[in-house]
């Protein structure tokens, strides 16, 4: 009886190879060339009658620090990237920014690493407009653009490499609560040298003025704009927002950086990722969201979910399990 081992299916493979070194009876074909490039990344899916429209910005993929997770030691976030089958010591983060169109407003919700990191990072990230583009969606027709929190890779897409406006025709509309504190002189010079003295360098370059003539804060606890509702979920960023959109009876939470990659943070929401400005009320937050996404059953839209990063979860150990959907050839 033959069994299936590596092995074996390697010396089947060389086989294979030998036989197409005999004569062909038939005429040669030129050979196809391999294409040598990912297809445009972007999937499409309803909430009611609200269409969106995922289009991946990329993935960047770098060493992680001893402390990329502040509490735990770097060995068991090793073991927990095994557990999924990851290489040890790398993150993978990939970036998920979404478009939607209610049917009176095209929104986007977070704008990506933005145009000028397409070259910094070798193709891999700063893809949103030209994926958007792939969609059919132009970003000349965005009417608003819907910003989660003040990090550069939710907030540096609103910039074009040149820093002309990515959305020449939106208006931003941002949470009350972030752009308070980003913007406060005070907070600045409060700041830890280092990476969030640095975030509010970024946030002061991006907000220039032509970006600042079109702002508008929105509130939590209300609608963004028709069929979007922002929630208030702090601990990642003082005013980090997570978004409800629902039309008829159906709904998606869109939960932005309440769990970084859903592989180590919806497995263990008690870790704290060093970008979590306040680890604890970022936990709190995780749970209380997480709970209620389990108790109703709610599909959730991760920023950073592996594309189209749209899931279920479920309870899972003393945390969650997120379970992908399955891929939909018609909307
Ligand atoms: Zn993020």
């Amino acid at each position: 009886m033959t069994t299936f081992t590596r092995r074996n299916l390697l010396s089947v493979a060389a086989g294979a190879a030998a036989a197409t070194t005999m004569p062909l009876s038939r005429p040669v074909r030129a050979a196809t060339p391999p294409a040598g490039k990912q297809a445009a990344g972007w999937y499409r899916y309803k909430i009611g009658s609200i269409e969106v429209t995922v289009a991946t910005d990329g993935v960047s993929r770098f060493k992680m620090a001893e402390d990329h997770v502040t509490n735990i030691k770097k060995d068991v976030v090793n073991a927990a990237l095994a557990e999924v089958f990851m290489e040890k010591d790398m993150m993978t983060t990939p970036y998920n920014p979404i478009a939607i169109n209610t049917g009176s407003k095209l929104a986007v919700i977070d704008t990506g690493t933005g145009e000028s990191s397409y070259k910094k990072s070798n193709g891999t990230a700063g893809q949103f407009v030209t994926n958007l583009a792939s969609a059919g969606v132009d970003r000349n027709a965005v009417d608003v653009v819907i910003i989660s929190h003040y990090h550069g890779d939710h907030l540096n897409g609103l910039l074009m490499d040149d820093n002309s406006l990515t959305s020449p025709n939106a208006e931003f509309v941002v949470p009350a609560v972030e752009h308070q504190f980003w913007m406060d002189d005070g907070e600045m010079s409060r700041a830890p040298k280092g990476r969030i003295e640095g975030n509010f360098k970024n946030v002061r370059r991006v907000f220039n003025s032509e970006v600042l003539k079109r702002v508008k804060t929105y509130e939590w606890g209300k609608e963004v704009i028709p069929g979007v509702t922002a929630q208030g979920t702090p601990g990642h960023t003082p005013g980090h927002t997570s978004f409800v959109i629902a039309s008829g009876s159906d709904a998606v939470y869109v939960q932005s950086d309440v769990t970084h990659v859903p592989f180590l943070f919806v497995r263990h929401p008690d870790w704290h990722a060093f970008y979590d400005q306040d680890g604890g009320t970022a936990e709190a937050t995780r749970r209380k969201v997480y709970d209620m996404l389990v108790a109703d059953r709610m599909r959730v839209q991760g920023f950073h979910y592996p594309f189209p990063s749209l899931a279920h979860v479920e309870k899972y150990g003393s945390g969650y399990r997120e379970i992908p959907v399955i891929w939909n050839p018609a909307i």
